[in-house]
């Protein structure tokens, strides 16, 4: 939950700063439980939405109740039985009586509660109803005890509120509190939207939205109330990154139109003609360079839908108009691939380009370094060891950032702030669905990749348990007899790498000796040098090797057209862009291709619904949705490490519609009034500063 902003930019009347602690009946103690839920000062309070209701006026007579359903009902305590001594596995029960009769519910693993429940007390339970030998029972359901004297306009017959709670504040008080809160200062907020904005849109005044995402009348009142509040995140975070874009478009960057004999040379070594897609971001992306304000596009493309070579079109046009480059990559295996690749693809035009990671030191390190501030080097390839202090350029003019969803909006600015507003171009293989790339990348233009090379055939993608064990050996050597080659990979999980590496170097030598003594059995993984890694490469690239065990040091980059099986070991340990990352390791040449991932017998559900998105689908986009919606948007992102300002209400897959309108309504109001300095503008300036906090300015950097 966000704090509200430094008083000083914030219109805020007093009240919405009260510390809750000055409440009546909330003493230090309480204050400090509610602190645990981000809880200080009143406006906390007010946004501190819930996260269900509870449709109380329609209690479920227990009669009534109908196994599968998950239903809400009231009724009071007439029986208790804890499970008995010994016995701790079985549930404990409360069996209920209503006018209408009876119904057990029952907890598994909540010895505490023979502390909670006491005959006689009136309880409203909700959960999921399922017949359990002949009888009616709530299993595991979220309770309340009704206790006397309470106000009942709060906690029944109408849709009640359910909080996320902490220790010590049970959902009764902490609901009773949040009543008092919004009846007393709701109507404090001051609404930041332009009246024209909110009429346009339907949208309801923010103090009525806020009582009524809490505590609303009636379905339809919180729908509306829940879509004004997602929608002033929306407007809040596109205000910033719309402002961040006019800024940099504003910015005197460099035109750099070169004749383009460079590019053209690089076009005509390649053995294949661009496709229709890699001609036409190139001519954007070729089109922002020539242009005299910085480039700031996002270029985003499925696996294996050729990025590279649009990188070092753009490399080379950068290098031929007097400037250098730099390419940032996430971590160093990829650095060194895309630097293997672009030595390939630029050396041959005489550019010189060079490496730069944490693991290039001492003499060669500061070489590389003094070869760059001077301006020898055309292109340093390398990690965010690029963005350290000590990395200067002569004359950068692109920025290049693999992998962006990686890297902060920090990191990227500043790369970019070693040079004089470079043009930046930032790749992404992890297609980002709309919402999100409108929401993480709106101040950046977008190209998009959205075409394979030809000749490419999906991947068939299928999953197998440990028992088929022998049979995919069998299918791996038929590929190879074939003339094929083949991956088995291992999870490297960070917190137990080293217990990985035993396993991936065990089955490297288990397949070696045992399963294939005739074939060539390859190990790589991370930490073996540069100089080793390239080897086995190189190697693998040769086919000199038949079969190559690797961790997910492979994950990206890699590129061997003659492999045509990817079997993943454990696929249940790895989240679904990695998984999609790694089947794009084939299905690279004119071969039928293979990804098989093997898992234990039975994984669990979440594992379950990422496998069955990779059998049902090759596709990046779809499968970064699926990610998206089992991961959630923080996890998905890292949105914490994105720089951004966090939403306090809106979520990215339920209130996605109304996330366009927000940016439009943006975008208007940017064009018309680039700094927010109109009257009517007023409280949005106060609201964009107190959300950004110090990141507009930092971020402006970039
Ligand atoms: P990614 O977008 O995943 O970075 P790469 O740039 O690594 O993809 O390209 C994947 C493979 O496709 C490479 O072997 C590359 O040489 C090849 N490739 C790129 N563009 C084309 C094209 N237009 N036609 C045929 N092959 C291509
Ligand atoms: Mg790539």
């Amino acid at each position: 939950m966000a704090r509200s902003g430094p008083p000083a930019a914030s219109p805020a009347p007093e009240g919405l700063l009260t510390p809750l602690q000055f409440l009546k009946g909330v003493g230090p103690q309480r204050a400090r439980q509610l602190q645990r839920l981000g809880l200080e000062t009143v406006e906390d309070a007010l946004y501190f939405i819930p996260f269900r209701h509870e449709d109380r006026t329609r209690l479920t007579a227990l009669s009534a109740l109908e196994p599968g359903k998950t239903q809400s009902c009231a009724g009071t305590v007439v029986g208790i039985s804890p499970p008995p001594r010994g016995r701790q596995r079985l549930p404990f029960s409360v069996m209920l009586r209503d006018a209408t009769g009876y119904a057990t519910a029952s907890w598994f693993n909540a010895p505490y509660l023979e502390r909670v429940f006491a005959r006689g007390q009136r309880v409203v339970l909700h959960g999921k109803v399922v017949r359990y030998r002949g009888a009616i029972q709530i299993q595991h359901p979220d309770y309340e005890i009704v206790e006397a004297g309470e106000d009942e306009r709060i906690h029944s017959g109408r849709l009640v509120p359910i909080y996320h709670q902490t220790e010590g504040v049970g959902q009764r008080a902490l609901r009773a509190l949040m009543w008092r809160v919004v009846e007393a200062h709701a109507g404090d907020v001051a609404d930041p939207l332009p009246e024209a904005v909110r009429a346009r849109r339907q949208l309801p005044g923010l103090a009525d939205s806020l009582r009524n995402a809490h505590f609303p009348p009636a379905e339809e009142a919180l729908r509306t109330a829940r879509r004004r509040l997602a929608y002033d995140d929306f407007l809040v975070l596109q205000l910033g990154l719309g402002i961040l874009r006019a800024r940099t478009s504003r910015a005197r960057g460099i035109a750099m139109k070169p004749r383009g004999e460079l590019a053209r040379r690089l076009r005509a070594a390649l053995p294949f003609a661009l496709t229709a897609a890699q001609d036409r971001v190139w001519s954007e992306i070729r089109t922002d360079m020539a242009a005299p304000s910085p480039m700031h596009r996002l270029l985003q493309g499925d696996v294996g839908s050729g990025k590279t070579v649009v990188a070092a079109l753009a490399v080379a046009t950068a290098v031929e108009a007097g400037y250098q480059a730099a390419v940032m990559a996430p971590t160093e295996i990829l650095a060194e691939q895309h630097f293997m690749t672009f030595q390939q693809l630029l050396a041959p035009l005489g550019l010189p380009i060079a490496l730069l990671t944490s693991a290039v030191k001492g003499r060669e390190r500061a070489g590389r370094l003094k070869a760059a501030a001077e301006g020898e080097l055309a292109c340093v390839v390398g990690t965010h060891a690029l963005v350290q202090e000590g990395v200067e350029f002569r004359r950068l003019g692109l920025a290049v950032v693999d992998e962006q969803h990686r890297f902060g909006v920090e990191q990227r600015a500043r790369l970019r702030a070693k040079g004089e507003h470079p043009d930046l171009l930032v790749m992404t293989a992890t297609p980002i669905p709309r919402t999100l790339a409108l929401t993480l990348y709106g101040d950046l233009d977008v190209s998009v990749l959205d075409e394979l090379p030809p000749g490419r055939r999906p991947v068939v993608t299928v999953a197998r348990t440990e028992g088929k064990r022998p049979q995919i050996y069998e299918f791996l050597r038929e590929q190879v007899t074939a003339g094929r080659q083949v991956y088995v990979i291992y999870p490297l999980v960070e917190e137990s790498a080293a217990l990985d590496l035993k396993a991936a170097t065990e089955m490297a030598e288990h397949l070696r000796k045992d399963v294939f003594p005739d074939l060539a059995v390859g190990l790589l993984h991370g930490r073996m040098s540069f100089g080793e890694k390239d080897e086995v490469m190189r190697r693998f690239k040769a086919g000199e090797i038949h079969v190559l065990v690797s961790t997910t040091v492979i994950e990206v980059g890699i590129d061997v057209p003659n492999a045509s099986v990817v079997l993943i070991e454990h696929a249940e340990r790895f989240g679904l862009s990695q998984l999609h990352q790694l089947r794009g390791r084939v299905g690279r040449g004119p071969w039928k291709s293979y990804c098989i991932l093997l898992t234990g017998e039975s994984p669990g559900e979440e594992a379950r619904e990422r496998i069955a998105a990779m059998t049902e689908t090759t596709d990046g986009f779809k499968i970064a949705e699926a990610d998206l919606r089992l991961r959630g948007p923080g996890e998905f992102f890292g949105t914490r490490q994105s720089g951004l300002p966090q939403f306090r209400v809106a979520d990215l897959l339920r209130d996605a519609p109304i996330l366009e309108p927000a940016r439009q309504d943006a975008l208007g109001i940017i064009a018309a009034d680039p700094e927010l300095r109109a009257p009517e503008h007023r409280g949005l300036r106060h609201a964009l500063l107190s959300r950004w906090r110090g990141k507009l300015d930092l971020a402006s950097v970039g």
